[in-house]
């Protein structure tokens, strides 16, 4: 079903977001980008006040540097002065007075463990802590600090055997419901990484192999039992009398959330226009990576930026929406598809922009909490995207209409400002009118006068119109991205529309 009228298609110069009009979370000033952060830490500055000395921190010294003006936090052990950073923090000094005079490990971890904030605040370190932090390094906590007893027993655990030409990794996940969604594995040279998910728990095998293996790797997984194989080719055809050295991560079975992330570089191998400002980029996994990006799920990018590491997440999508809902599609594993809007003073977006083709790019593992689950047990969907908030909503959208037959509606509400803006349109409009349970409503908040759908922005009474329940009682999923603030507003008025926080998923990271 469609419900906006064709239209002419007049080409109004839209708008970008530029640094000044833009809602960051707390508006930073004039002058305190990342970027211009990235200047100061680079101009010589002495930001510590210790004149490039590193000293060992007590507690006590610690604690005495609680204030805006003079604000310490230790990170993982590092002591930083932050003083400097207050005005150019994204999440405002308030965020950050949070932290001061004290171990901001779990605070920091908890907002953004993403940030490499190592890279970020290198030049306003100030030493280690002269005793153990009491938070400890990610990826590092050992086995008995994270699990209970009786989670001790799910530990997964692992074997190796070998024929002439191969090598086999054995890992028995202990789960009756495994799948290769859930896999991830890398081998770069030598060096053999295997991750399993297990709930909110991570598995790794991480092994420097005793000898030398070809790049293709292949993963097989007995489901039912959970057993996943890592089958790698030996290049020489020689026995092998060990798997290799264990590296740090090795059978380490700890909490997701204390992993650190994991990089693989991926090859730029094309790059196509969707809009004025958005472009699909394609990047190609390395042969010897077994990555899947479920639905809802994101990943981080990473560049080096002017010598400092940056890292923002972005959500994989397909390399079209699919017209024919008759097999999940487009999941040849060997490619990644993000749809990316370049912002004209986006610092992360801009470099971006200027990768050429044949370029490689860091892409972490991939993180999120959607449950497919939500969907599987609701009749009525509703997509409420804004801009390039509709990024998650294309898998998910593949994903209902393709393998959720309890739905009987499936509705994109897409706001967007003008219609210049709208992502895939077309394509949009070509699969509301083929596949009937599924319709799109497109929003403009800046349209041109010739517009003749609907206008406006995210409100109350908006929402009373276009989410609506098929049947008195019929069991409904509201999934929200877009600008933190639309996301906000838009669970508050749903809530306060009557539905449950159980009915409402936000995308976030
Ligand atoms: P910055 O240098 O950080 O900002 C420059 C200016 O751009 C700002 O002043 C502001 O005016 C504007 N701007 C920057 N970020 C935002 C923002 N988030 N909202 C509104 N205005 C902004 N983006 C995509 O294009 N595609 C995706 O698939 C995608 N997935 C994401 C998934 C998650 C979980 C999250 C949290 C964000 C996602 N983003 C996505 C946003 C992305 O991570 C970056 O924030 C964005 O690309 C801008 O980065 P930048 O460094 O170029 O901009
Ligand atoms: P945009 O073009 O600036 O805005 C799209 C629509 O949203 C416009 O109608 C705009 O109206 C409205 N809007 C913007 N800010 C709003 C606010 N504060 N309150 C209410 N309505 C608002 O959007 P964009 O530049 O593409 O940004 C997309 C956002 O989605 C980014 O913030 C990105 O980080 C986020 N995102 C998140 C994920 C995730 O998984 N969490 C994935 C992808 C994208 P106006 O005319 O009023 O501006």
């Amino acid at each position: 079903m469609l419900n906006v009228p064709p239209q002419a298609f007049p080409a109004p110069s839209s708008q970008q977001r530029v640094a000044a009009g833009g809602r960051a979370k707390v508006p930073l000033k004039p002058g305190r980008s990342l970027m211009d952060w990235i200047r100061l830490t680079k101009s010589g500055k002495d930001l510590t006040g210790l004149k490039g000395r590193l000293i060992e921190v007590t507690g006590d010294e610690l604690a005495k540097h609680n204030k805006k003006e003079d604000c310490w936090i230790c990170i993982r052990g590092f002591v930083y002065n932050v003083t400097p950073y207050m005005e150019y923090h994204p999440g405002g000094e308030d965020e950050l007075m949070k932290a001061a005079g004290t171990d901001g490990t779990d605070l920091f971890d908890q907002v953004h463990r993403w940030v490499n904030y190592e890279s970020m605040l290198k030049e306003c370190l100030v030493g280690r802590m002269a005793v153990k932090p009491i938070a400890a390094p990610k990826g590092m906590l050992p086995e008995k600090k994270v699990l209970g007893a009786s989670a001790k027993d799910l530990t997964p655990s692992c074997d190796w055997f070998q024929t002439d030409s191969s090598i086999t990794i054995v890992i028995y996940t202990k789960q009756k419901v495994m799948n290769a969604e859930l896999v991830t594995v890398d081998c770069q040279g030598k060096q053999l990484r295997g991750e399993i998910i297990v709930d909110d728990h991570s598995y790794v095998v991480e092994v420097d192999l005793d000898h030398a293996v070809q790049e293709d790797l292949a993963v097989n997984i007995a489901e039912k039992v959970g057993k996943v194989e890592i089958i790698l080719k030996k290049k020489d055809n020689i026995h092998w009398k060990m798997l290799g050295q264990p590296l740090e991560s090795h059978n380490t079975f700890i909490k997701r959330m204390d992993r650190g992330l994991f990089y693989r570089k991926c090859k730029l191998v094309s790059k196509t226009e969707v809009t004025h400002d958005t472009k699909l980029f394609c990047l190609m996994l390395p042969k010897s990576t077994h990555l899947h990006v479920r639905t809802g799920q994101h990943v981080y990018l990473k560049q080096i930026i002017a010598g400092t590491e940056v890292v923002k997440p972005y959500t994989p999508v397909l390399p079209f929406l699919p017209l024919d809902f008759k097999e999940p599609s487009h999941r040849d594993g060997a490619h990644i598809y993000l749809m990316i809007k370049i912002y004209s003073c986006g610092l992360f977006t801009q470099a971006l922009d200027h990768l050429q083709i044949g370029d490689y790019i860091s892409v972490s593992s991939p993180e999120g909490n959607f449950k497919k689950s939500q969907v599987q047990t609701s009749e009525d969907l509703f997509l409420l995207a804004a801009g390039t908030g509709f990024t998650p909503m294309v898998k998910l959208l593949d994903f209902a209409l393709t393998e959720v037959s309890c739905l009987r509606t499936v509705k994109l509400i897409f706001f967007n400002k003008t219609e210049d803006d709208i992502l895939w349109r077309n394509q949009l409009e070509q699969l509301a009118l083929k596949e009937e349970r599924f319709e799109v409503q497109f929003i403009l908040s800046q349209p041109t006068k010739d517009w003749v759908g609907k206008q406006g922005k995210i409100s109350s009474s908006l929402l009373s119109e276009v989410v609506k329940r098929s049947r008195r009682d019929s069991k409904v999923l509201i999934c929200i991205c877009g600008p933190t603030p639309f996301t906000e507003q838009g669970v508050q008025y749903l809530k306060d529309l009557g539905y449950s926080p159980e009915e409402i998923h936000t995308f976030t990271a």
